[in-house]
Order: C-alpha cells, then sequence, then structure tokens
C-alpha cells in the first residue's frame, strides 16, 4: 500500500511515520509512506497558503489552489486519482472496521487540514470521504491523520508478527481484549490468576474469552451488540448479572 499525507507539517509526520512498527515496516517495503508539503504548491512570493474567510469570522482557512496543485501533480506522477480522505470532525467517526476495508486499498491520500480549515470549493473537487477520530476538535489534521496511517499500516500484510496479533484485540470483533500479564508471577503481591501459569491451553483459552466478554460488559456493554455472541457466552454473561442485547 502507497500512503500520501498532504499537510503544512510533513516534517512532523515523516518524524512519526519512521519510528518503532511502522518505520520497519517502510523499511521491509511492506507501506510506502509519502508526506508532501503543500506550501511548496503555493504562487506567491510569501509562499502563503491561507487567507480569510468570506462573509468575515475568526482565523484562517486554507486556499483551495495550492492542494489542489499538490493533488493534481500526486494524480499525475501516480497516473490515476487515489482515493482521498480528508481528516475533518465533522467525518464519520473512525472505527476498527472502517481501518480494516480502508487497509484492502492500493492507495490513500489524507489531507490534512489547519488553521479553521479548507476552502469546501477543493474538498467538493477531490475528496472521497471525511473522517474523525472524535467529537473534539484538533489543531490541525496531522494527529488525526497520524492516527489513521498507524491503524491501517499495522493491519497491513508482514507489518506485525502474525494476523493473529490484530484478531485478537479490543475492536476486531466488537470485544475488548482480556487482561494481560508480564514476569514477574507476583507483582507487589499481585499474583497473575492461576490458569495463566498452568500451561493448559483449552483453560486459557476459555478463560480469555470470559475476560474478554466480561470487560467489555463492564467498560463498554454497547459494544456486546454488534459482537458475534456464542449460546454459551450469552449464559456466561447472564451468569454474572449483564443483561445481553439481541444482534
Ligand atoms: N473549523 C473546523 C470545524 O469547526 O469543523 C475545524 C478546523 S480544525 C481547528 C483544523 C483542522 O484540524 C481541520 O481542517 C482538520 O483537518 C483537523 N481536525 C480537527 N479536529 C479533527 C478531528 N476530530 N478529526 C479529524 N481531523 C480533525
Amino acid at each position: 500500500m502507497r500512503i500520501d499525507l498532504l499537510t503544512l507539517f510533513p516534517e512532523m509526520c515523516e518524524t512519526v511515520m519512521a519510528e518503532s512498527i511502522i518505520g520497519r515496516a517502510r523499511r521491509k517495503g511492506a507501506v510506502q509512506v509519502c508526506c508532501h508539503q503543500i506550501r511548496n504548491y503555493a504562487f506567491d512570493k510569501h509562499q502563503r497558503v491561507d487567507d480569510s474567510p468570506f462573509g468575515g469570522g475568526m482565523g484562517m482557512l486554507m486556499m483551495a489552489e495550492p492542494i489542489a496543485l499538490c493533488m493534481d501533480d500526486l494524480i499525475a506522477h501516480l497516473g490515476y486519482k487515489p482515493y482521498t480522505i480528508y481528516l475533518s470532525p465533522q467525518g464519520k467517526t473512525l472505527t476498527q472496521k472502517r481501518v480494516q476495508e480502508l487497509s484492502k486499498m492500493d492507495g490513500l491520500v489524507l489531507l490534512c487540514g489547519h488553521y479553521e480549515g479548507i476552502d469546501e470549493r477543493v474538498l467538493e473537487a477531490y475528496v472521497d470521504e471525511e473522517i474523525s477520530i472524535g467529537d473534539y476538535v484538533v489543531t490541525g489534521g496531522e494527529l488525526p491523520a497520524l492516527i489513521l496511517a498507524d491503524a491501517v499500516c499495522r493491519m497491513l500484510p508482514g507489518v506485525l508478527a502474525d494476523d493473529e496479533c490484530f484478531q485478537l484485540e479490543s475492536h476486531y470483533h466488537s470485544l475488548l481484549e482480556y487482561p494481560q500479564y508480564t514476569r514477574p508471577a507476583v507483582w507487589r503481591g499481585r499474583e497473575v490468576p492461576q490458569v495463566l501459569l498452568s500451561g493448559h491451553h483449552e483453560n486459557v483459552n476459555k478463560w480469555r474469552r470470559e475476560q474478554s466478554l466480561l470487560v467489555t460488559a463492564r467498560k463498554r456493554p454497547e459494544l456486546l451488540a454488534s459482537a458475534e455472541l456464542t449460546e454459551q457466552d450469552r449464559l456466561f454473561l447472564s451468569q454474572h448479572g449483564f443483561e445481553v442485547p439481541n444482534k
């Protein structure tokens, strides 16, 4: 997969995307990430990319033309128009399901706004989808774009050690993950659940499934409505005093 970030802060994006698991995935060639400086497409001598909004009001808006020129350059380079996402507090909130769907695409463009946002006309012309990271406003689209890019990259083949790494994680099957422990077996008087030390895989898996159900019921009960639950899961939850919604 190829991910192109269009931003006023490419160094910030490059720094984050060079580190840890994503950095390693890039070096291995599992994903290609390119950060483009929108300011390079400004057409006046001061390299201005923003202007005040028509109709008055606070703040500045990113102008349409530098973004359009940056997009056109990218489209010409690739030979096709890649699926383009504008990170925006007005978009649909990002979910693990959408992350999985996006990870199947060949390429993504992530457009990062700044200031008061972007001239609506360039969004109409190029953007396929708006995605939000939550119902709050941050100063720029870079952190949201990096969150999206990170979540998508870890779904790509060869990035994590095994697909199981994310399949057992929170949200993949609409359940939260079970509690996890590492050495030492006793820490400040707190013991690891005995079953995890037993070496009995069947019992460990049963315990993990049950813990996953309990954690979800306690922390995010609304998720249970979209989880695949067996009759045994439902019985277990009701025995522990949790109401199980019908699918
Ligand atoms: N005036 C805009 C509004 O009220 O909808 C908010 C602009 S915000 C200060 C600047 C930029 O940050 C946006 O263009 C967008 O790219 C990004 N941004 C802010 N909050 C976001 C969120 N929750 N999810 C995704 N992007 C966000």
